[in-house]
């Protein structure tokens, strides 16, 4: 018996029913939030734009990327993270213009697509002014700074297919954010491979920890003065079976994003602690033994212990261990960085801030933060004896940090007029291939082992170099 719509209760159960029904179709093509397009209807509507455009129309679509979403859910709650998105919607919606499609994707992605030409500067700036007013309304009502990082596609100029349209514009706002841009970038057919090759080398570093590629190498750092070797500093090297030798400039910074770099660290740490203590017993000097750092690795919890727990399993003097942060950490969170910083120091752990130069820190900055040495980088080294505005820049650093009482080392230094300079100016210690490129651990025993005999006479060093064996108690920096 077909009984449907007989009595009220039936009534309410098929309105909830339908009502249900609208819900979810509603859900299915629109985000809740925003009321913006989900990911296939976006797709869909695009494409039906792109066929019925009119002839020669051309379009961007930029994509979106608020990078600081998640975390201002974490620390906000959800009111903290509605008003960002409500905001950021609302403000799309106004300058993109009444005729853009509106997208939203996994949270974090807005997209929109608007008729626009890539080789139109009017145009371009018009993306920008878009990209760049979605900070205003949030920051205006007490909210965060949203992180945005954003790229923008072409039609027809980077693709005709819009599924393509829409991934392009995705991969240069993946680039806008690896390279810190605030700049809206437009794709560009390497991004392709570039995100590729990325990808693969992630996966190919994965399989290279497990088996074993990954080894330590030691470059000394000595004193300018007396040639006496004051420490070495542990770089990584990664020989992949097929590609050879992989640059660490090429595999760390994709190591950071990933994650894998406190694997990374951790491997660096335990070899360069394990080696300084072989060193200690065959009492070869090694005063300090430097590890870099990534900002990835101090920003977790568990950084310091990590550090003290490794210090303990493969005991050296912890005055005996620097870390060298680079000179970009201190400058994008210095709070944190303080924070686990004063942390170290307490542990009695050394402290070197790395590539000094490249970034602007400030004199105060340098000044609170619980330094012991500074490296200067090698772009303000080379070349330093023809250059008189780099030899000004190296002498002001060098006096200023013997104003704060730390250790300068120079970085870098390939010849000997650039040594001559950089004893002239004061500069304490000195690292670079004039003295010796960085070698595995055996290699580096026989460096230790060779260095005070060799005819040194042409590094100029003014005091006869005592043996290297049995630990000389000569301080190193004022602040040991
Ligand atoms: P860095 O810490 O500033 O290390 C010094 C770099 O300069 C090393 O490059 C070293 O081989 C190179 N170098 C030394 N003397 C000279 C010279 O006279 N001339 C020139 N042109 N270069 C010289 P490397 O080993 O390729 O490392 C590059 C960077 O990768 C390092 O710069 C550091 O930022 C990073 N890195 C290396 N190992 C690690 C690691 O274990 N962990 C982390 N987080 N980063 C690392
Ligand atoms: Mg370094
Ligand atoms: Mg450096």
């Amino acid at each position: 018996m077909d009984a449907v719509g007989d009595s009220a209760a039936e009534r309410v159960f098929l309105d909830g029913r339908d009502r249900l029904g609208r819900v979810l179709a509603y859900s299915r093509r629109y985000d809740f939030q925003t009321g913006f397009l989900n990911y296939r209807p976006f797709e869909e509507s695009l494409a039906s734009l792109l066929r019925n455009r009119l002839t020669d129309q051309q379009f961007a679509l930029l994509w979106i990327e608020v990078q600081n979403l998640r975390q201002e859910f974490l620390l906000r709650g959800a009111a903290g993270d509605e008003v960002m998105v409500r905001l950021i919607a609302e403000s799309l919606r106004e300058t993109a213009g009444a005729d853009a499609l509106l997208g939203r994707f996994g949270g974090s992605s807005f997209l929109a697509a608007m008729p626009a030409a890539k080789f139109n500067t009017e145009d371009r700036y018009r993306i920008q002014t878009i990209a760049d007013g979605l900070r205003i309304p949030v920051v205006a009502a007490g909210g965060a700074r949203p992180e945005i990082a954003a790229g923008a596609a072409f039609y027809p100029a980077d693709t005709e297919s819009s599924p393509e349209l829409i991934r392009f514009a995705g991969l240069a706002a993946a680039r806008a954010a690896a390279v810190r841009s605030s700049a809206v970038i437009p794709f560009r057919p390497e991004m392709n491979d570039l995100i590729l090759r990325d990808f693969q080398l992630e996966l190919e570093m994965h399989k290279g920890l497990d088996a074993g590629q990954f080894s330590t190498v030691y470059q000394p750092k000595v004193d300018l003065k007396t040639g006496r070797v004051l420490g070495a500093e542990a770089l990584v090297r990664w020989r992949h079976p097929e590609q050879g030798q992989v640059p660490p400039n090429e595999f760390v910074p994709i190591a950071e994003r990933s994650g894998l770099i406190h694997r990374i660290f951790e491997r660096c740490l335990r070899s360069a602690l394990k080696d300084a203590q072989r060193w200690n017993h065959q009492l070869l000097d090694v005063p300090v033994i430097a590890v870099n750092v990534s900002a990835a690795d101090v920003r977790r919890q568990d950084f310091v212990s990590k550090v003290r727990r490794l210090l303990a399993e493969i005991p050296i003097a912890p005055t005996e261990l620097e870390l060298e942060v680079t000179e970009s950490m201190l400058v994008d969170d210095e709070g944190l960085f303080d924070l686990r910083l004063r942390q170290l120091r307490a542990a009695r752990v050394r402290i070197a801030i790395d590539d000094f130069g490249t970034r602007s820190t400030s004199f105060n900055m340098i000044k609170r933060l619980p330094l012991n040495s500074m490296k200067i980088d090698g772009s303000f080294i080379r070349g330093i004896h023809r250059s008189e505005s780099l030899r000004a820049l190296c002498q002001t650093v060098v006096a200023m940090a013997g104003s704060l009482k730390l250790h300068t080392v120079a970085e870098g230094i390939e010849d000997r007029e650039e040594l001559e300079v950089l004893r002239q100016m004061g500069c304490n210690a000195g690292q670079g291939f004039l003295f010796q490129t960085p070698l595995p651990a055996e290699e580096f025993s026989e460096f230790l082992r060779q260095w005070p005999v060799r005819d040194n006479s042409s590094f100029g060093f003014t005091q006869r170099m005592k043996s290297s064996s049995g630990h000389n108690s000569q301080s190193l920096s004022p602040n040991l």
